[in-house]
């Protein structure tokens, strides 16, 4: 099982330690025909209008999107959630647009610029270690989006179908469970698609 980790900007090797502990092989994505050698994609954390425009200028908009229509797992890390979501409030143009969310970039203000904290994920037992970083808040949520968690009472992690998007950074600690979550997306994706 290999996922990828789209390295233009951000943690990247962070992300592939958490992946090798979740029992999957990672590999960083320089080019978008690397794609082709993956079953599922992270996209870290950084600076979202960063990655936009390099995403943009290396041509990832488009192979994102059809890998994402092949219903290839993806997961969103921060800046990497803010790229996923169809609206980000203001006027900023989003990005991939492939989630049903409405976001809000750094919307913990100054004060609480970052923080570590513990939270309750739906479907993880155990309270799930998470470091945020001039995080994004996830404003409003279509239909087709389960609300994982919140943190005091706003959204902060969220699945729609094989997308999945969180608020902070689970490749900052040593809690690797967030990963093993995505990676067990990715695994009962590539086995329905064998059959
Ligand atoms: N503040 C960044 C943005 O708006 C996200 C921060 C992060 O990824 N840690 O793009």
């Amino acid at each position: 099982m290999k996922v990828g980790v789209l390295a233009l900007q951000g943690a990247v090797a962070e992300h592939i330690r958490s992946i090798s502990l979740a029992g999957a092989e990672g590999v960083p994505i320089k080019r978008r025909e690397q794609l082709q050698d993956v079953d599922g994609l992270i996209i870290p954390g950084g600076e979202s209008t960063t990655i936009g425009k390099l995403m943009r200028k290396y041509g990832f908009m488009d192979a994102i999107t059809q890998f994402s229509t092949q219903g290839k797992p993806i997961f969103g890390t921060c800046a990497g959630l803010i790229v996923l979501a169809e609206r980000i409030q203001g006027d900023e143009e989003a990005h991939l647009k492939l989630m049903d969310i409405t976001v809000a970039r750094n919307a913990f203000g100054r004060q609480r610029e970052s923080f570590e904290t513990d939270l309750d994920v739906k479907g993880i037992d155990e309270k799930v270690r998470a470091v945020f970083i001039r995080a994004p808040l996830i404003l409003e949520v279509g239909a087709g989006v389960e609300v994982l968690s919140t943190y005091k009472d706003e959204i902060v992690t969220a699945r729609q179908r094989h997308l999945l998007a969180a608020s902070y950074h689970p490749e900052l600690t040593d809690d690797y469970r967030l990963h093993q979550y995505f990676v067990e997306m990715v695994r009962s994706q590539s086995a329905a698609a064998q059959k």
